[in-house]
Formats: structure tokens, C-alpha cells, sequence
């Protein structure tokens, strides 16, 4: 449809939100030697924007006349995109500020979204300055798209926007006790997996979702009388309350002191290896993990991984994934289904929960896709 596809208007100017620390440290040396060259050639004007700490983005965007901007670029890792998502979706006028397209030029140590991004893209694998240079070009073709985000909701009121991934376990262990390594870059995650490996652990929990293929099985036939059916799995509801500039609504999830519909799975195991709702394919530049999964695909692809795996069976998994091939090895502690809406309630605050690859407090939490709720530069 129309609304899906657009270009970056020329001459164009960019906010470049560039965050020193992120990667090994060289984001903003790259950018002048490897980004800013192409650009001028592209006719795109950029104005700097450097973070002098975390959250100075999130203000930046949030309080901005965006009108001066035809695109805002993020040149750091996914934890600088989190911020900007976030602070636009804070502003009274979210919904046209979320038309702006957002570009993310690999500055970080963690660049899923740029992976996945190449991926999408049909460009060959590639990392580090390759992988710099081609989501640069992307950006210098100005072709945006939109993007599905993901509404989370935590236990104790936190409400997020997300772009990636939200996790629970293993990989989200890996991410976060492997920040010590940033100057390793994309390495570091290497490193980690190695670590936690060692260290194996186990997270209780009960985890449920609603799977895209309970709205086309019709194994609920709809009444012809009585009450309307509830299509496509939403709760009704109550009409007329959403103020102007209020948030999107989480019409798929009921409060989370209340149980999960009747039409949503409830797992039966509740021990994990790892839980991961992944929405693009990559989950870092070298990690295939949703081969399947596009920019707008309105699907949350859900992993999980039942405890009783082997070390030698998860390294498997992990090296395969390099591949996006882990799902070829039918390992019957690994399961995948794409779904609209999840929630994780931990029996225990244990572990790190993540999203979008940063760190959250372990509580119950629960999600659902909001489809095509933002525009990216995506080549
Ligand atoms: P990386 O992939 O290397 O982790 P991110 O973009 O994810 O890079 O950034 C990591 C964190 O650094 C983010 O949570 C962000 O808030 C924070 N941050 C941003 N600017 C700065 C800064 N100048 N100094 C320290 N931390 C910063
Ligand atoms: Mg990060």
C-alpha cells in the first residue's frame, strides 16, 4: 500500500545521534572517515548530535522540533535506537513523530538491527566496517519502509517500545555479563556464550502466547447469535476513553493480574534454558536467529529452550544459528512459533530479562506486536 514505502526528499538534512562509547569506542572516527564522505556525495547534509551519557538521546528526541529533520540516524549500537524509539513514543505528538524515518548506521558492539537490515537488503553477510558501509548506502538511497514494534508491559507499570528482541536466560545473560568486553566488539558476545556456558543455569517460569495460527484455524467456531466473537483474538475495548496523543492501546492483552484467554497456549514446561521473542532476523551480526522475520511482518517469532539440553547440544544450537540452520537439527529442547503476543511470568525475580539487548529488572512481563508503527531506512 502506499503508505509502506517512501524516499528522503534532496537536498536532506540528517540529526546524527552519535554516541562516543558505543563498540570499541571508534563510532564517532568511523563516522568521519567512512560515513560522512559518502553522504556529502548523496547530497545529505548531517548535523552531529554526541551523547555525553545514556538517556541524553531519549531527552534529545523527545524535546526536539523535528520539523528541521527529514530523517534522524543513530550511529551506535541497538541501545542508542531503544533510547530514540522511546523518546519519541514519550512526545504528546508521537504518532507523527514516528513517521520520521529512522536510519542505524553500526557504531555499537551489539547491531542487530543493521544485520538484519543487510539481510533484508540481499546484501552477502557481513561485519564491522562492510557492514558500516552498506547501511550506509542504504541510507544515501533513501529508500524507508515501515516497522513493527512491540508493546511491553511490566509487572510493576513500565511501558516499552521495541524494536529487536525482548529475552529472558541464556542469551540475555550473554549480552549483559559480556559488556565488560565491549572492547572486544562483536567478539565480546562470543566470549560471553563460552562463559555462561560453563555456568548453565535453569529460570522457572510460566510462558504463554497467541500464536498467528489460532486466528485461521477457526477451531472456535463463531456463533451466528449472541454475543459478537472476538476477532482476531482483541479484547474489547471500552469505547470513546483514548485521549488525543494518548499510546496505542494493547487490545491483545488482558491486565497481567488476569489470567491469558482461553484461545492463547499456555506452556506446560516451566523450566528454561532460555526465552526469546525475536522480531528481526539477527540478533547480532552473527547470529541468525529468525530467518524468517521481516521489517513488517507483524509477528513475534518466540524461541524458547526447555532445561534439561546439553552443553555440547546448546553449543551446537549456537553455532548453527551463526547460520540461521538451528532449526534444521530438530532438537526437541528447542521451540519456535510465530505469535501476535506473549507473556513470561517468572516464578522467581532470576536473571537478567532484556530488551532490545539492555537491561530490565525480572518481573512479569508481557508484549504484543503494534504492526508497522515506525519507518526505517531500509535500502
Ligand atoms: P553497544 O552496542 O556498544 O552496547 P549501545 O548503543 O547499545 O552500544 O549503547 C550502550 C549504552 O550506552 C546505551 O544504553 C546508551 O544509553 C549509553 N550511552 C549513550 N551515550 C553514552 C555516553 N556518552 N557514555 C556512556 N554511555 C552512553
Ligand atoms: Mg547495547
Amino acid at each position: 500500500d502506499g503508505d509502506s514505502y517512501g524516499v528522503l526528499p534532496r537536498p536532506c538534512h540528517a540529526l546524527v545521534l552519535l554516541n562516543p562509547q558505543s563498540g570499541s569506542g571508534r563510532a564517532l572516527d568511523d563516522f568521519q572517515a567512512v560515513v560522512q564522505p559518502m553522504l556529502a556525495e548523496a547530497d545529505i547534509a548531517t548535523t552531529v548530535f554526541v551523547t555525553e551519557r545514556a538517556h541524553h538521546a531519549h531527552e534529545k528526541v523527545r524535546d526536539e522540533d523535528l520539523s528541521q529533520w527529514d530523517t534522524l540516524v543513530v550511529m551506535s549500537g541497538d541501545g542508542l535506537l531503544f533510547e530514540v524509539v522511546n523518546g519519541l513514543m514519550e512526545r504528546p505528538d508521537w504518532r507523527e513523530a514516528m513517521k520520521k524515518p529512522l536510519c542505524i548506521l553500526p557504531g555499537g558492539s551489539g547491531n542487530a538491527l543493521a544485520a538484519s537490515i543487510n539481510y533484508y537488503a540481499g546484501y552477502d553477510h557481513v561485519a564491522k566496517k562492510k557492514l558500516l558501509t552498506n547501511c550506509t548506502f542504504i541510507l544515501c538511497k533513501g529508500l524507508y519502509t515501515q516497522m513493527d514494534l512491540v508493546s511491553l508491559s511490566t509487572a510493576s507499570g513500565k511501558r516499552f517500545f521495541s524494536f529487536l528482541g525482548f529475552g529472558w536466560g541464556f542469551i540475555s545473560d550473554v549480552d549483559i555479563d559480556s559488556e565488560k568486553y565491549r572492547w572486544l566488539g562483536s567478539a565480546r558476545f562470543t566470549l560471553g556464550t563460552l562463559q555462561c556456558l560453563a555456568k548453565l543455569r535453569v529460570y522457572q517460569g510460566r510462558l504463554s502466547y497467541l500464536p498467528v495460527a489460532a486466528e485461521q484455524g477457526g477451531s472456535a467456531p463463531a456463533p451466528r447469535d449472541g454475543p459478537a466473537p472476538v476477532t482476531n483474538g482483541h479484547i474489547p475495548q471500552p469505547a470513546g476513553t483514548a485521549a488525543p496523543g494518548s499510546l496505542p492501546p494493547d487490545s491483545l492483552l488482558p491486565p497481567l493480574g488476569q489470567p491469558v484467554p482461553a484461545h492463547w497456549t499456555v506452556v506446560p514446561e516451566e523450566e528454561f534454558v532460555l526465552v526469546y521473542a525475536i522480531y528481526q532476523s539477527h540478533l547480532g551480526t552473527n547470529l541468525l536467529m529468525a530467518p524468517a522475520a521481516r521489517l513488517h511482518d507483524g509477528c513475534i517469532h518466540l524461541f524458547y529452550m526447555k532445561a534439561g539440553i546439553s552443553r555440547v547440544t546448546l553449543l551446537k544450537l549456537f553455532l548453527a544459528m551463526s547460520r540461521g540452520t538451528h532449526l534444521d537439527l530438530n532438537c526437541p529442547h528447542l521451540s519456535y512459533v510465530p505469535v501476535r503476543a506473549f507473556r513470561l511470568e517468572p516464578r522467581v525475580p532470576a536473571g537478567v530479562m532484556t530488551v532490545d539487548g539492555e537491561a530490565l529488572a525480572c518481573e512479569p512481563v508481557q508484549g504484543q506486536v503494534h504492526p508497522r508503527l515506525c519507518r526505517v531506512l531500509s535500502g
